[in-house]
């Protein structure tokens, strides 16, 4: 391993290359190739990850099946497996503030929202180590003479691509029910954040999980990526990220007859009605489109408002994004960099083209004057009306734009609410209950949340699209049927 140059980049200790996690050990990429790890609040590379592609992605496949065929893995109890899933939890409780450093480092969001992203890890651990032993299967009603059951069993090696935008949370949300479920997996995390992930997996070789359990390769989409979804045996893939990469996991998984889950984000709405509590409101749907800079699957990115209220709304929303201040992880701000120049370079378009537009900016934040100049800084931004037909209100930007649309009555909200190829996360704020009933049903999302908003959270909660937004759901106990396959047992016993 080499050592790590951790001079001038924001936040200051140095960062140990770990190398890729096969079969229990540490080891280089078989050619010694690297990638640097940018620190995105000034730009500058500080650490070194493994760049693994093909060759490791089969050592790494080999060795999961290995700890689910052979090895004590494949062998533990239930509540083995739960034990050692609520000691990694604990072990990242343990190291909080390590953890949250590093998560902030790498991804450049504040640290405030870090330890966030290192509790909710935790209890994904934590929820999924309680829950490992009781998954169970039937006993079902047959023919006379006959006894059926259903044993719900895991698929046995997992593969799992994650984005870079939550890597702590995503390690655990994904590993965590597919571990409990009693799976070995093959991680591939994302190549701008992949050191919580690769702590995390050290801690949890350090909990004791046998050789092979957890394989972690890091390296570029295109090569450990591609090569982890082509691969013959893996038997589920689990993937968060792009609908353009989306389509080629899925199409990959077609080719080997296997089973995935897709998530691919979302243009999710916050349906404001004139008789919502708008002091309940109006934080949360600013907090839904900032939190994590807008690079969150389920952000709120889309706020759409009684027209008769219109104005006031977005008067007084308009202020509270002035009032923003963006800065570098370290600091601790409303809102951190973008993950890189390319997210940064896609906002600013998306920005760009809307200003092209003429769709008035109603209230835009502050990058403060000392955040390094190499820095990946967008500056929060609210814009509306946006017509309805504008790529603002239809596209996923990824990055802290909110766009706000009026409409004239509940049939409108419901048709604006769904007017997007996506369907992941809905907000609706009214105080009316008949109608809180009716949109619950009527949107066409994988939540809805009524006066309130869960972007990111909610970790007992089944998540994941309708439409476009992706296929099988993560969270809450449904993650854990994902990870698993029926097989029905029939005796004839006379
Ligand atoms: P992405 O390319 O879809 O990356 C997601 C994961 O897929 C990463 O681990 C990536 O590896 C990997 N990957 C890339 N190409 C692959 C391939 N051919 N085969 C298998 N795996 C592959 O997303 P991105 O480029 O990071 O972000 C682009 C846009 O996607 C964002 O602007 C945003 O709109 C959306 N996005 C959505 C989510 C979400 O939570 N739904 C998360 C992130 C991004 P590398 O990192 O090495 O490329
Ligand atoms: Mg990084």
């Amino acid at each position: 391993m080499t050592s790590l140059d951790s001079a001038g980049s924001a936040g200051s200790t140095a960062v140990p290359e770990r190398g890729l996690l096969i079969d229990g050990g540490w080891q280089p990429a078989r050619d010694g190739r690297t990638l640097p790890v940018v620190c995105p609040s000034d730009g500058r590379a500080f650490a070194a990850m493994a760049r693994g592609g093909a060759p490791e992605i089969a050592a790494a496949v080999a060795a999961a099946r290995r700890a689910f065929e052979d090895g004590p893995w494949g062998r533990l109890a239930a509540v083995e497996r739960g034990r050692l899933l609520t000691r990694l939890g604990q072990a990242a409780l343990d190291r909080f503030e390590e953890l949250a450093a590093l998560e902030a480092r790498d991804t450049g969001k504040p640290m405030t929202q870090a330890r966030a992203d290192i509790t909710a890890a935790a209890r994904y651990c934590e929820f999924y180590g309680g829950a490992a032993d009781k998954l169970h299967g039937d006993t079902l009603p047959f023919l006379n003479g006959y006894w059926a059951t259903t044993l719900r069993e895991p698929y046995g090696v997992t593969g799992h691509i994650i984005p870079w935008n939550y890597p702590a949370q995503m390690f655990a949300r994904t590993l965590a029910p597919a571990l409990a479920a009693g799976n070995a997996t093959v991680l591939k995390p994302a190549e701008e954040a992949c050191l919580t992930p690769l702590r995390l997996a050290e801690l949890a070789q350090e909990v004791g999980f046998p050789p092979g359990a957890i394989n972690v390769v890091t390296g570029l989409g295109e090569e450990a990526g591609a090569a982890l979804t082509a691969h013959s045996d893996i038997d589920f893939l689990s993937f968060t990220g792009s609908p353009e990469v989306g389509t080629l996991v899925q199409t990959a998984c077609a080719k080997n007859h296997i089973g995935c889950t897709l998530e691919l984000g979302g243009k999710s709405p916050q349906v404001v009605f004139a008789d919502a509590d708008l002091d309940q409101a109006l934080p949360v749907v600013v907090k839904a489109i900032l939190q994590n800079g807008g690079q969150t699957c389920s952000a709120g990115s889309r706020v759409l408002i009684e027209r008769s209220v219109y104005d006031e709304v977005v008067a007084a929303l308009a202020p509270r994004f002035s009032a923003l201040r963006i800065g570098p992880h370290d600091a601790d701000l409303d809102c951190g960099p973008l993950i890189s120049a390319a997210q940064r370079d896609r906002v600013a378009g998306f920005v760009d083209q809307a200003r092209a537009d003429a769709i008035p900016v109603l209230g835009a934040g502050t990058i403060v004057a000392d955040a390094p100049a190499g820095g990946f800084y967008a500056a929060p931004t609210l814009f509306g009306p946006v017509p309805r037909t504008n790529r603002l209100a239809c596209d996923e930007v990824f990055g802290p734009v909110l766009s706000a649309l009026p409409f004239e009555d509940e049939a409108d909200a419901v048709s604006l609410a769904n007017a997007t190829p996506y369907g992941l996360v809905a907000g609706v704020w009214t105080r009316d209950g008949g109608r809180q009933m009716r949109l619950a049903r009527a949107i066409r999302s994988g939540q809805v949340f009524i006066n309130g908003y869960g972007a990111g959270g909610g970790i007992e909660l089944p998540f994941g699209g309708m439409k476009k937004s992706g296929h099988g759901r993560e969270k809450g106990f449904e993650a854990l049927l994902e990870f698993t396959t029926t097989k029905t047992v029939v005796f004839n016993h006379g």
